[in-house]
């Protein structure tokens, strides 16, 4: 994912405030958005889909990571998808499912572990990385530095706005 402007930025400094966020982001995608969550195990991407699939009008307690199988989907104001790739091995997996049809349909997909499907992640996907912060920087084990890029100047500005805990 080269030359992605991340350009909302923060530090959450819990699960709950990392779930908000991403209930303020679902708020503003349109049908068809794609959104890739990119950190390690434990990071805080099943989190942020939870806050995102709320902000999407999903019943929350449906929202799991997909263990068994590649993708969970939820009904909310439109379809969400909710994939993770972490065991995905070879590509003919990928395509066998038939990933295109559901990134490029009226729902909305949530992808955990995108980089194991790079060369199928559409251009106007919406990036979201998840780290913990370095022991040196941070102030609480809690920490996560959180950046989400490819947003259009209103949705930005709306974030911005909104802003606060
Ligand atoms: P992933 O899906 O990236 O593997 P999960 O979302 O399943 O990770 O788990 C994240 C874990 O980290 C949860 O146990 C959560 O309570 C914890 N956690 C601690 N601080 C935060 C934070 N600021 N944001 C998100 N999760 C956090
Ligand atoms: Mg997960």
């Amino acid at each position: 994912m080269e030359n992605v402007e991340f350009t909302y930025e923060c530090v959450t400094h819990s699960p709950e405030e990392t779930r908000k966020l991403g209930r303020r982001l679902g708020k503003f995608l349109k049908p068809g958005a794609v959104v890739g969550l990119w950190g390690d195990l434990g990071a805080g991407k099943t989190v942020m889909i939870k806050g995102i699939c709320e902000g999407l009008g999903v019943e929350i307690e449906d929202v799991t990571s997909p263990s068994f199988t590649v993708m969970n989907m939820y009904q909310g104001k439109v379809p969400v998808f909710h994939f993770d790739f972490y065991r995905v091995e070879g590509f003919e997996d990928v395509m066998e499912f038939g990933i295109e049809e559901y990134f490029y349909g009226e729902g909305i997909s949530l992808i955990e572990w995108p980089e194991r499907i790079e060369a199928y992640l559409p251009k106007d996907l919406i990036p979201i990385h998840i780290h913990r912060l370095k022991p040196e920087h941070r102030s609480g084990e809690n920490d996560r530095y959180i950046s989400i890029g490819n947003l259009t100047p209103s949705v930005l500005s709306a974030l911005k706005k909104e802003g606060g805990r």
